[in-house]
């Protein structure tokens, strides 16, 4: 099974909406979609009830931070239903406001404690704030991480490594050497798949991304480590099986997004 462990499926418009679960059913892709907002987690929570090979995230992104800052309490619900909580994280490249990042750290702090509290997985966006979040998750002594389209310095790389992170390598492979050096750093084992549909790739090529480039990803990733692109689709599927690891909480999810006999 192929694993798009970093989209946003609430992105789409409705008629590539369709086009895109036919393509995750059409390549058994299994796909957390992540929220940026309360809003586009309702919109996924929709979205996850038109796929069993969809599982919508809850998550609040670091752009969307200085409206939830003095709002935290209404997230509560979201955050206690929500399986692994994404996007979150600090994004300190692409905003370049720095008063928002008080803000920015404030909300990324809620979802740490409670990340924390509830034992869950969290998928993180860094950008230009590596060290900082990397300081943050020691602190609040997270175990189970997914940093997504890491493009930062090699030193906090391999921190994050060290600390069993996993990493979900995105289209930019294809196209970077900086990417390449990033993987080549990494060991197979803490190695996932994204694409950050449909933005990913709309943001390197001004395209919408489509589910079955994840299929690309893949074969870059294949090259780059010497296996075949089989072998590194199982590679994947390990890596999360190991990252959900025995949470009892996951394994009726993960049953049903295996189970092909089952509708949609
Ligand atoms: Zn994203």
């Amino acid at each position: 099974m192929l694993i798009d462990a970093h989209a946003h499926l609430d992105l789409y418009t409705d008629d590539i909406l369709e086009s895109a679960l036919e393509e995750i059913k059409g390549h058994e892709i299994f796909t957390i979609s992540n929220s940026m907002d309360p809003a586009s987690y309702r919109r996924n929570l929709e979205i996850g009830q038109m796929s069993r090979l969809v599982l919508p995230t809850f998550g609040v992104h670091p752009w969307k931070a200085p409206e939830y800052v003095q709002r935290l309490q209404e997230l509560t619900g979201a955050v206690e239903q929500s399986l692994m909580l994404g996007e979150i994280g600090l994004d300190h490249q692409f905003v370049e406001d720095t008063r928002q990042y008080p803000a920015q750290r404030e909300v990324f702090e809620f979802f740490l404690t409670a990340a924390k509290e509830q034992d869950k997985i969290v998928n993180l966006h860094t950008k230009g704030a590596e060290q900082e979040t990397f300081k943050l998750l020691r602190q609040y002594d997270i175990q189970r991480a997914i940093v997504h389209w890491y493009s930062g310095p090699l030193d906090i790389l391999r921190e994050l490594k060290d600390r069993g992170i996993y990493f979900t390598v995105g289209l930019e492979v294809l196209h970077s050497d900086d990417i390449k050096t990033i993987v080549r750093e990494l060991p197979t084992e803490l190695l996932l798949t994204e694409t950050d549909n449909p933005g990913g790739l709309e943001w390197l090529t001004g395209v919408p991304g489509m589910p079955r480039m994840v299929t690309e990803v893949v074969e870059a990733l294949a090259k780059l480590r010497g296996i075949t692109a089989q072998e590194m689709v199982q590679a994947v599927q390990s890596n999360f099986e190991r990252l959900i690891g025995d949470d009892s909480r996951w394994s009726e999810v993960y049953t049903r997004i295996l189970n092909k006999n089952q509708s949609p």
